[in-house]
């Protein structure tokens, strides 16, 4: 047990405010803490009730609150709104506990501690957690979208690097990279390739004549129409000014032959105009099937030499050459065909 002179300084002394309360809710005993807690002096608290620190809202269930006191012997540490003599609002962590006497009288014993700073803390780091929420919301969806943008500023970028600007047939770096896995392919499982040049014939007429956009416009429509004669799986390049390179994978002379063949009548009939004029369009060309274990450079310098050929005996003209007979390429001719 401790004795009373020890008690009473704890009351005295005790930084949290505590009162003593008849059953009526009137103060009897107060400690400094609580008068400071409160704003009010002691003479103010003593005989007046509880009412004097509740806040507007609880006022009215001023008696509910003390019944509760009464009905209840103790209760467990909460957190409770009360208001200071200024009328400014506190938060306070309260326990009470009630004495009842054989006289049927009873006294609540209420202990409070301050923790309106806590309190306001809380809210701060809250108001806080719930910004930081919003800024990394909003930071995500800019993350998101400059993500769609710089992936579709990569795709640009894939586009421009492999792509010719003018007819957006593949580009010479982009055609060579694409022949390689070809050429690869075709002498790891000896299938054929068919490499073609294709030249406009005196397409510097057409310059001089009808001016270099509408040179520009042929270059357009004439890859266009040699692109819907090709499969998806061959290849086509503007290899420079008015040449196309085209690359046809697993495909023996015969079969480019007549694709080239095909090429050239497409371009004999396409309908080209400038202004009241119309142009008439040839083209010469030279297709090779490519011989197992040749290189990108020789097979296209052979088809150069015979678009040169073409070009040489007449123009509006297609020339081949039989691959070398070797047994590996006999097995590819007896493989493939259109
Ligand atoms: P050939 O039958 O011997 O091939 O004669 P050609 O006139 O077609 O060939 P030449 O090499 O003498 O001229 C090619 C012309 O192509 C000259 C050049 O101005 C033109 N040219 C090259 N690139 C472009 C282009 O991007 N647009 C246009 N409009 N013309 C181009
Ligand atoms: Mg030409
Ligand atoms: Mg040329």
């Amino acid at each position: 047990m401790i004795s009373s002179d020890l008690l009473q300084a704890l009351f005295d002394i005790s930084p949290a405010g505590i009162a003593i309360a008849d059953q009526q809710g009137r103060y009897l005993q107060v400690n400094d803490s609580y008068c400071c807690l409160f704003g009010y002096s002691r003479a103010e608290l003593i005989g007046n009730t509880f009412r004097l620190i509740l806040t507007e809202q609880d006022q009215a269930l001023e008696a509910m609150i003390l019944n509760l006191a009464l009905t209840q012997d103790r209760s467990a540490p909460t957190e409770w709104q009360v208001r200071h003599k200024s009328g400014r609002t506190l938060f306070v962590h309260s326990a009470f506990k009630t004495f009842f006497y054989s006289d049927g009288s009873a006294k609540i014993l209420t202990v409070l501690s301050d923790v309106s700073a806590l309190v306001c803390s809380l809210n701060i780091l809250q108001d806080q957690e719930a910004q930081l929420i919003k800024t990394n919301e909003s930071l995500e969806q800019m993350v998101s979208r400059r993500t769609i943008e710089l992936e579709r500023a990569n795709d640009e970028l894939a586009r421009l690097a492999t792509q010719d600007f003018l007819t957006a047939t593949l580009n010479r770096r982009a055609f060579e990279c694409e022949a390689s896995k070809i050429i690869y392919a075709s002498d790891r499982y000896h299938r054929p390739a068919s490499f073609m040049f294709l030249d406009i014939d005196h397409f510097k007429a057409i310059n001089d004549q009808y001016g270099h956009a509408a040179g520009d416009v042929v270059l357009q429509k004439l890859a266009l129409n040699i692109r819907a004669l090709l499969r998806e799986s061959d290849l086509l390049a503007r290899w420079g000014g008015e040449e196309f390179v085209v690359c046809l994978p697993d495909t023996v002379l015969a079969d480019a032959i007549v694709v080239g063949d095909k090429i050239l009548e497409a371009c004999r009939q396409m309908k080209l105009s400038h202004q009241q004029f119309s142009i008439a369009l040839t083209v010469s060309g030279g297709v090779v099937q490519r011989t197992l274990n040749e290189s990108l450079h020789e097979v296209l310098q052979k088809a150069d030499v015979l678009l040169y050929e073409a070009k040489r005996t007449g123009r509006n003209r297609l020339l081949s050459e039989m691959p070398a007979s070797t047994a590996a390429n006999e097995a590819a001719l007896l493989n493939f065909h259109i």
